[in-house]
């Protein structure tokens, strides 16, 4: 395998991909460098994103594009400058490939490489600096990733289980924690999918007050409620939730990505000076336009935050191992990748997919 610098996996060739589509067959992956991992992949989740980027629904993909960012599997080379990962060491990767690295880097000599503004390089549909060639997620037999991308799975939690955490729960972790979700805070998560579930878990785990899901429909509330929220809201059947629910939450993360989504209903939601969080990626980044009113008259806050750091995702991994959190996975064969993604883009996940090989 590492010999030739040949992979192979389920290659998104264009937009018709998304509709179960993907080819399989083999992919250059980028250029090896001693400060690269080659990991055999045992698993990988399925994460929104992955759909956005076969479809070319946030930009034109560069195809051949391999998808899967949630990744987790056995390191079987490791490069000559890696210190911290041995060949055997069972490692992830989440949606992260690369960023500047250098020492003056803001961001990167802060732990905040997830923002670096300088090289960033996602795990898949990104092209390497200085003709390094391609990134390729994890639908696939190998990935090779960057030693300081690639995390160690803590013991007591499984490969399965510790995969979705890398794309899907470090995007609502990060947000949560940098917000102050935690005693004395009221929680409000929209969207229970992938990234809302870990939502709820996780602002549990973190010890807000009160949690509350939100979702369209009702048919979500006693899943939402089993993950561990307090109260359920479901925007397209709960008449009046706008007013009942008024001025109830001091933060709120949004993992939904409609450019139809009632976001001034949800900026409703919160208490004064109380921050709404947008990590919902819709397709060509519309939101609904938002009145400054709306802002103002309540004093809160508008922001956004994307995936988390490399620090971040090893403090999450290690909370979830501790507090024994259990997300709701359930498992595909690699082999049915195709019907998978078609199952997730109907969104009858519940509440992640991750492919096994
Ligand atoms: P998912 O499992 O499909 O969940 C998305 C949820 O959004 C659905 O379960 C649904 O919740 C809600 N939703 C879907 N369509 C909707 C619509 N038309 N109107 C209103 N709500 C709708 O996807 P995911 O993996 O959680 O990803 C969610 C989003 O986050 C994607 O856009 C993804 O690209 C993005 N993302 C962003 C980052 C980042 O760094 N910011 C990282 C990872 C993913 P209900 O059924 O409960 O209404
Ligand atoms: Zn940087
Ligand atoms: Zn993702």
């Amino acid at each position: 395998m590492a010999a030739n610098d040949k992979f192979e996996g389920w290659l998104g060739l264009d937009k018709e991909s998304v509709n179960g589509n993907m080819q399989w067959g083999e992919f250059e992956p980028k250029k090896w460098s001693e400060a690269d991992v080659d990991i055999e992949v045992e698993c990988c989740g399925i994460c929104g994103s992955d759909l956005h980027m076969l479809k070319s629904g946030w930009s034109q993909t560069p195809y051949p594009c391999v998808v899967g960012h949630e990744i987790v599997g056995k390191a079987v080379r490791v490069g000559s400058e890696v210190k911290d990962i041995k060949v055997g060491d069972r490692v992830g990767v989440g949606a992260q490939a690369r960023s500047c690295l250098k020492p003056d880097c803001e961001e990167c000599s802060t732990g905040q490489e997830n923002y670096c503004g300088n090289g960033n390089v996602s795990t898949y549909g990104s092209i390497y600096p200085n003709g390094e060639g391609k990134s390729y997620g994890g639908y696939a037999k190998h990935n090779r990733t960057h030693n300081r991308f690639v995390v160690k799975i803590p013991e007591g939690l499984s490969s399965t289980d510790a995969a979705p955490m890398l794309c899907g729960g470090i995007t609502v972790f990060s947000p949560l924690k940098r917000n102050g979700a935690g005693p004395g805070k009221k929680v409000g998560i929209v969207g229970v999918g992938g990234l809302g579930h870990f939502a709820v878990l996780f602002a549990r785990a973190l010890g807000a007050d009160r949690v509350v899901a939100i979702s369209r429909k009702a048919d979500k509330r006693e899943d939402a409620l089993k993950l561990g929220a307090d109260e359920y809201i479901a925007t397209d059947d709960d008449k009046d939730w706008e007013k009942t629910h008024k001025r109830s939450l001091d933060l709120i993360i949004s993992t939904v990505s409609s450019a139809k989504m009632p976001l001034t209903g949800y900026l409703g939601l919160l208490r004064v000076h109380g921050t709404y969080i947008q990590v919902g990626a819709p397709d060509g980044g519309e939101l609904p336009p938002v009145n400054a009113f709306t802002l103002l008259a309540n004093g809160i806050k508008l922001g956004g935050s994307g995936i988390g750091s490399p620090d971040e995702i090893k403090e999450m991994l290690q909370l979830a191992a501790d507090k024994k959190i259990k997300p709701w996975v359930q498992t595909r064969p690699m082999k049915d990748a195709n019907a998978a993604i078609v199952d997730m883009t109907a969104g009858k996940a519940r509440y992640r997919y991750v492919l096994q090989n």
